[in-house]
């Protein structure tokens, strides 16, 4: 069968460099900003990357190895740095609304360790940081993030900038054995203290929350209150979302590690990716709970720019 479209891109990327079981392709990008669905949060996502080498066992965003006629095991292994990323992104911000919120690394994890070579995102901060008025939310597990502190600073004098670190858990060996190949839980920990020291507005997500995993109130409130003595002024949370190409490494991955808790997941997920909404209710319960005890917001902080465009209005002050 004749590739078409993305499949055929991938199957013809130059190959940028090959290292222990992961290849670097550069891949040709007609468009950089990507327009979610109604009700996101954001109106458009940025990924500098497809693929993502963290390699989490419950990534969802494996599908997207799949339109490429990709196994979705390939999505650690062969990872896609997209080209003309910083070009393409100028040209398209000229033909969007500013007051359209705009996150960075939905699909992919922007600062994964190709960043440190291929600079994708690098490239996408230097041009947000010779902008004015947008809203940007950078979303990542990785301290790498640090490499970029100056940036980022710059970024947010003129644009709304929030910082999210994922963290699952604090159990390093659980950490390990979910996401392994990201930094540990204290790196990341540690990056939200130093971003928030220089002043950023910074969130802990703990998402996904994974049923007989992560969830109990107990390992939760662990979390929530180690990131806010890190500084974090906002704690997210929400549900595991397993969509086929994502069960079929999250559930072989539990039967190995986890067997007594396959036969619930499976039953949790034969007949959608999404979980109950008597779940769903009962874990936002919890962590609003949680969110009181600490003091800690539930979405991104609004706050004013020191350099801002008049005509959007006046936000809140940090202080
Ligand atoms: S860091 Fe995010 S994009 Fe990367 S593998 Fe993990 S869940 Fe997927």
């Amino acid at each position: 069968m004749a590739l078409v479209g993305i499949a055929r891109l991938a199957s013809e990327s130059e190959l940028l460099e090959a290292k222990r079981s992961v290849e670097y392709f550069e891949i040709p990008t007609r468009s950089i900003l990507n327009r979610t669905k109604p009700n996101m949060p954001f109106r458009w996502t940025i990924n500098p990357y497809r693929g993502c080498e963290f390699g989490c066992k419950y990534c969802y965003a494996r599908y997207a190895h799949e339109y490429m006629e990709l196994d979705a095991a390939d999505f650690e292994h062969r990872i896609y740095a997209k080209s003309a990323a910083a070009h393409l992104l100028r040209q398209e911000l000229a033909r969007i609304d500013r007051r359209d919120h705009i996150a960075i690394g939905t699909a992919t994890d922007p600062y994964q360790p190709a960043e440190r070579r291929f600079e994708r995102t690098r490239s996408i901060l230097e041009v947000f940081a010779r902008e004015k008025g947008w809203h940007v939310g950078l979303i990542t597990k990785s301290n790498l993030v640090l490499r970029d502190m100056d940036l980022l600073r710059e970024l947010a004098r003129a644009n709304v900038l929030g910082v999210s670190l994922t963290i699952t858990t604090l159990d390093e060996k659980l950490a390990h054995l979910l996401e392994p190949q990201a930094p540990r839980p204290a790196l990341r920990l540690e990056a939200v203290r130093r971003l928030r020291a220089a002043g950023l507005c910074v969130s802990v997500m703990p998402n996904p929350i994974m049923p007989g995993l992560t969830d109990a109130e107990r390992d939760l409130d662990r979390l929530a209150r180690a990131a806010r003595d890190a500084g974090a002024l906002s704690f997210g949370g929400g549900p595991l979302f397993l969509m086929p190409s994502a069960q079929k490494i999250f559930f072989p991955f539990l039967e190995k590690e986890f067997p007594e808790l396959a036969p619930r997941y499976r039953a949790l997920y034969e007949k959608s990716a999404y979980l109950s909404r008597s779940y769903k209710d009962a874990l936002g319960e919890r962590v609003q709970r949680i969110r009181d005890r600490y003091g800690l917001a539930s979405g991104p902080i609004e706050y004013r720019p020191e350099v801002w465009v008049e005509e959007q209005g006046e936000l809140f002050s940090l202080q």
